[in-house]
C-alpha cells in the first residue's frame, strides 16, 4: 500500500484517538525508517524512547527469531526460562530483587500503586493508601495510572478518577513535605519528566525525598519507563542521583521494540501473594527473550559510554543553537533524553523537519524531544542538527517579523 491508502483507511476503521501525522511507517534500519513510499527519514523519536538499540537491532531479531521458533506463549501458571533470566539479570543490576512483567508502562505503573497499597496495609493497617506524585507527571493512560498523572488535561472528561492520588509541584521538596499526610504510604515520581517536557530532577530534591519516605514510613517508586534502561547514560537513571527506590517500574525501551513492561521491589516490599496481581501476557517467552538481549546490549554493548558521549554532543549542539536563535528557551535534559523549549509552538519546527527527512516530536505545546536510539553516531546527529538548523533559520525569519 501507498502512504494515501494507508491514510484513507486508517482515518476511516481506526479509533480517533492519536492525532496523527500523515506518515506510514514500514521499515527501519539503525537510526533510519522508511515510509510506504520509500522516503528515508533519521528518526530522533525512536517510537516515543523504545527504538533504544535502533530500528530491529540484528541481537534482539535473532534473540526473537529463536524463541518465537521454540516456544511463543505459555501462562504465568508454569515457569518460564527467559522470564526467570530476565528477572535475574534486572535484579543483579538494579537495588530491587524481584519482579513482576506485565506489557505496558501503565500496567507496571498499576502494578506498582497495587504493591504500595498492599505494603502499607499490611504494615500499618488500613487507611495508609494516598500517593503523591508530581505536577507534569505522566504515568500512563488506565485509570489508576491517569489519576497518578499530575496533568489535568488528560483527566478531562474521564472523572470520577480513582481516589488516593495528590499531586505536588515536581522539584519542591518543601510542598512535597507538606501534603504528606497520616494516610500517605507513597511518592511516585520520575527521575526525568519525559512527557511533562523533560524536567531533570535536582539531587538535593531526591536526596530529600529519599530521606523523607525514609523517616516517614512512605514507599519511594520511581517511574523509568521513560528514563530507565540507558536513557540517560546510566543503567538506570536514580543512578544519577545517589537514591534508591523502593519500587521500580520500567517499559518502553525494555523489549527492543517488543511489547514489556517490568514492575521491580525491594525484598521486603515484595509482598505480592498468588492471586494478588496477574497479566496473562506479562512476561511471555517471546517478549521476555527481546528483553533479555536488550538489557545485555545496554549493559554490555558499549551502549552507556555512547550514550553519555554522543548525549553531550547533541546537547552541546543544541546549546550552541540556542546561543543563535532567541527563541529558543533552553535546552535540558540528561543523557540522549533531551528537550529544547521554544517561546513559539513546536509543530511548526516538527513538521518542517519531516519535510526534510528528520523526525522529532514536541511535548506539550513547546518543548521539542530529543530521544534517539542510544547507538547513534556523531556524524548521524550532524546530519540532524543540519536539517534542524536549516528548520531554525527558516523559523527564525517569521519569528522576527512576529515581534517586529
Ligand atoms: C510512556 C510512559 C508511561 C506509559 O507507558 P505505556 O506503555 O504507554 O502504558 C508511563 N510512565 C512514563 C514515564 C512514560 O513515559
Amino acid at each position: 500500500m501507498k502512504t494515501g491508502e494507508i491514510i484513507t483507511l486508517g482515518d476511516r476503521y481506526l479509533m480517533q484517538n492519536y492525532g496523527r501525522i500523515p506518515l506510514a511507517l514500514v521499515k527501519g534500519e539503525g537510526a533510519r525508517v522508511w515510509d510506504a513510499d520509500g522516503k528515508e527519514y533519521l528518526d530522533f523519536v525512536g517510537g516515543i524512547a523504545v527504538n533504544s538499540l535502533g530500528h530491529c537491532p540484528p541481537a534482539v531479531v535473532k534473540a526473537v527469531n529463536r524463541q518465537v521458533r521454540r516456544l511463543m506463549h505459555c501462562s504465568n501458571l508454569y515457569y518460564i526460562e527467559p522470564q526467570v533470566e530476565l528477572a535475574k539479570l534486572l535484579a543483579e543490576n538494579s537495588c530491587c530483587s524481584r519482579a513482576f512483567f506485565c506489557n505496558s508502562g501503565a500496567e507496571a505503573n498499576e502494578a506498582a500503586i497495587k504493591l504500595a497499597r498492599k505494603y502499607a496495609r499490611q504494615r500499618y493497617g488500613t487507611g495508609k493508601h494516598e500517593i503523591i506524585t508530581a505536577h507534569n507527571s505522566f504515568h500512563g493512560r488506565t485509570l489508576a495510572a491517569l489519576a497518578a498523572t499530575g496533568q489535568d488535561k488528560y483527566h478531562k472528561g474521564f472523572e470520577p478518577l480513582p481516589a488516593g492520588f495528590k499531586h505536588v509541584p515536581f522539584n519542591d521538596l518543601e510542598t512535597l513535605e507538606k501534603a504528606v499526610g497520616p494516610n500517605t504510604c507513597a511518592v511516585m515520581l520520575e527521575p526525568v519528566q519525559g512527557e511533562g517536557g523533560v524536567n531533570v530532577a535536582s539531587r538535593p530534591y531526591l536526596e530529600g525525598v529519599a530521606e523523607l519516605c525514609r523517616e516517614r514510613g512512605l514507599l519511594l517508586i520511581f517511574d523509568e519507563v521513560q528514563c530507565g534502561l540507558g536513557r540517560t547514560g546510566r543503567f538506570l537513571a536514580y543512578q544519577h542521583f545517589g537514591v534508591e527506590p523502593d519500587i521500580l517500574t520500567l517499559a518502553k525501551a525494555l523489549g527492543g521494540g517488543f511489547p514489556i513492561g517490568a514492575m521491580l521491589a525491594r525484598e521486603e516490599v515484595a509482598v505480592f501473594q498468588p492471586g494478588d496481581h496477574a497479566s496473562t501476557f506479562g512476561g511471555n517467552p517471546l517478549a521476555c527473550a527481546a528483553a533479555l538481549a536488550v538489557v545485555k546490549e545496554i549493559l554490555h554493548g558499549g551502549v552507556l559510554e555512547n550514550t553519555v558521549r554522543t548525549g553531550g554532543y547533541l546537547f552541546n549542539k543544541l546549546g550552541e543553537m540556542a546561543g543563535r536563535y532567541s527563541f529558543i528557551k533552553d535546552v535540558r535534559g540528561l543523557g540522549l533524553l533531551l528537550g529544547m523549549e521554544l517561546v513559539v509552538e513546536g509543530k511548526e519546527v516538527v513538521d518542517r523537519c519531516r519535510a526534510k527527512g528528520l523526525l522529532i516530536n514536541c511535548v506539550g505545546q513547546n518543548v521539542l524531544r530529543f530521544v534517539p536510539p542510544l547507538n547513534i553516531t556523531a556524524g548521524e546527529v550532524d546530519q540532524a542538527i543540519a536539517i534542524l538548523d536549516e528548520v531554525m533559520g527558516g523559523i527564525w525569519v517569521k519569528y522576527r517579523l512576529t515581534i517586529l
